[in-house]
């Protein structure tokens, strides 16, 4: 950590990392493996292995996030390789914590993969945190577990720097995600081949330390289904309900009267598989409206909470492409590009309704809860355009043709998603448009969104100028009927309200991919004050910001085939 980041966090009522208190329901409530030791093995009939982190040479703290450890109750460390550096990189376990490695499966790419678990993502312990809610405390990268396979149970710098910052960035941007307090280099070199081309390379290795009220996924049920353990298909179930789904329960007194045990009846987990679909579809919205594709969205990386989990090769769109994945692995068939998420969000909860169909018996509620998915993601990402585009409510005649002709649009030229919304904010719907207009045609309406172009002369060319140009007038003529800019011949109401919208609705700053390289490359060189300023300016991505206008630009030329910047593997 940089010297202006030792300074102690002005906080009250923040503890130190060694005198926080565990609570650990996980490990508490469920049953663990009976076997210990970190050899790779199948496990049966438990949830989790007792597994401990396996320490590493010299832990240096180079990033912690305060409003997350403000969150945990946990002051900012005030030196760089104290008893919290240790910690987070797995070399001490303190009182309280019981450390686990979760047992899970999952389809990757569409196929069934059969174990998976926690490889290298260790759980030190649940956090009360002074909101009431409990997190975990997990690191990624913390050494072997019996879910390693064949591999290392290390991460490297570069992944474990982009699940860093992008946790906190998404948190920000108001997208349901993971967070993540510190990252940790451990001082010890992790060979990776990163394009998988025979090239291996010694990296820096470095330790996340990720928190969520918990790290369930839909494969942490379907092994359970898989190997038909569904005792504990049930009691997973049960516990993820009672502890994270609580208001899903009925009052004890009515559940009573209604189901002689006190277990959970089959409404109930309709009810839950419901919520989750529920939430599937908000988070995939979200997805599509900041432009943000996850990658790897194989079932083992699904969160039953519906929050953004396991950053990977994820990336953000600049062009807007709906065929764009920045995944090397998923390059041949894209099932994982841009506009494939809401499809193979729904593929993922299919997988989830199969496994817990045992609990729910019931057909027809697994298809209503599909719906349910299906119409969130439909409603929410339609009042999502609509607050992006400023108007009030789509539903219009011609509001369909308006979308349509957009997003053809916006892929017949290089077109960077995040600077052509927030562009369009700054279009006058007001009488100013027609004087531009009256002024330069369509080469001047064209003119006010060139920063969005990644080819200027393409775009402001007449043939495109053209169909942009008059796709601006009848888009600015459709914000009127909504009563904005001009009315009737006369300045109606005020543009303020839909400026504020739409600046809700679109980011200025996002995590574009070359910026998380940079932050990588100053790292590897011990110079933190790229990423620290990049965590600064991401925790306000809607506000202007004058003084990072650099950081919203689009994407430079250097950075199209860089990799890292534009591709990336799995390998992490
Ligand atoms: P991912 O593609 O990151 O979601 O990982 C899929 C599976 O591979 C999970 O079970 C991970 O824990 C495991 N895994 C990924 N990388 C490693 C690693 N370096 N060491 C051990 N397990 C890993
Ligand atoms: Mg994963």
């Amino acid at each position: 950590m940089s010297q202006s980041n030792l300074q102690p966090s002005t906080s009250t009522n923040l503890v130190d990392l060694g005198d926080v208190k565990f609570d650990n329901r996980f490990v508490r409530g469920l049953p663990g493996d009976p076997e210990t030791g970190n050899g790779s093995r199948q496990v049966s009939n438990a949830c989790y292995t007792h597994v401990e982190p396996t320490p590493v040479k010299a832990p240096r703290l180079l990033a912690w996030a305060d409003p997350v450890g403000e969150m945990l109750g946990i002051a900012r460390p005030n030196c760089s390789t104290g008893l919290e550096a240790q910690v987070l990189a797995g070399n001490g376990i303190l009182p309280g914590m019981q450390p686990y490695a979760a047992r899970y499966g999952g389809h990757q790419f569409g196929q069934w993969a059969g174990q998976l678990g926690d490889g290298r993502a260790i759980t030190l312990g649940e956090v009360l945190c002074p909101d009431g809610i409990h997190r975990e405390l997990q690191l990624k990268g913390a050494g072997r577990t019996p879910y390693s396979r064949t591999a290392d149970g290390r991460a490297v710098l570069r992944s474990s720097v982009r699940e860093f910052l992008c946790s906190e960035a998404m948190h920000y941007l108001g997208v349901p995600t993971t967070r993540a307090l510190s990252l940790v280099a451990t001082g010890e070199a992790v060979v990776r081949d990163m394009f998988y081309n025979g090239n291996p390379q010694a990296e820096p290795g470095a330790v996340v330390c990720r928190v969520a009220p918990s790290f369930v996924r839909f494969g942490n049920f379907e092994i359970f289904a898989a190997h038909g353990e569904l005792e504990l298909l049930k009691r997973l179930a049960d516990h993820v309900i009672s502890e994270h789904f609580a208001e899903l329960r009925l009052p004890r007194a009515m559940a009573d009267s209604i189901v002689p045990s006190p277990s959970l009846d089959r409404a109930t987990y309709a009810r839950w598989f419901e919520e989750i679909c529920r939430r599937t579809g908000v988070l995939i919205a979200h997805w599509m409206r900041v432009g943000f594709v996850h990658g790897v969205m194989n079932t083992d990386n699904m969160s039953i909470l519906g929050l953004t989990i396991d950053y990977g090769p994820y990336g953000w769109l600049e062009g807007f492409d709906l065929h764009w994945t920045p995944n090397t692995t998923d390059a041949h068939g894209r099932r994982y590009c841009f506009g494939n998420q809401p499809r193979i969000a729904q593929w993922n909860l299919i997988r989830l309704a199969n496994a817990l169909a045992p609990l729910i018996a019931d057909e027809a509620a697994l298809e209503h809860g599909l719906t349910v998915f299906a119409t969130t993601y439909e409603q929410t990402w339609r009042s999502m355009l609509g607050d992006k585009l400023g108007l009030v409510a789509l539903g219009h005649e011609g509001d369909e043709a308006l979308l349509a002709d957009l997003f053809e649009l916006l892929q017949q030229v290089e077109t960077d998603m995040t600077l052509f919304f927030r562009g369009l904010m700054n279009i006058p719907v007001d009488g100013a448009f027609e004087t531009i207009d009256r002024a330069g045609g369509e080469a001047a309406l064209a003119g006010m969104l060139r920063g969005a172009f990644y080819d200027e002369a393409q775009a402001l060319a007449p043939e495109h100028r053209a169909r942009l140009g008059s796709w601006l007038r009848r888009y600015v003529a459709r914000t009127r009927l909504d009563g904005q800019g001009v009315l009737d011949g006369r300045v109606a109401v005020s543009t303020s309200a839909r400026y504020e919208r739409m600046r809700l609705a679109n980011p200025k700053y996002v995590l574009r991919n070359y910026l998380a390289q940079q932050a990588i490359e100053a790292l590897e060189r011990d110079d933190a004050t790229v990423i620290e300023r990049l965590m600064d300016v991401l925790r306000n991505p809607y506000d202007e910001q004058p003084e990072h206008d650099e950081l919203a630009n689009r994407r430079p030329e250097w950075a199209r085939n860089k990799a890292g910047c534009s591709a990336l593997s799995c390998s992490s």
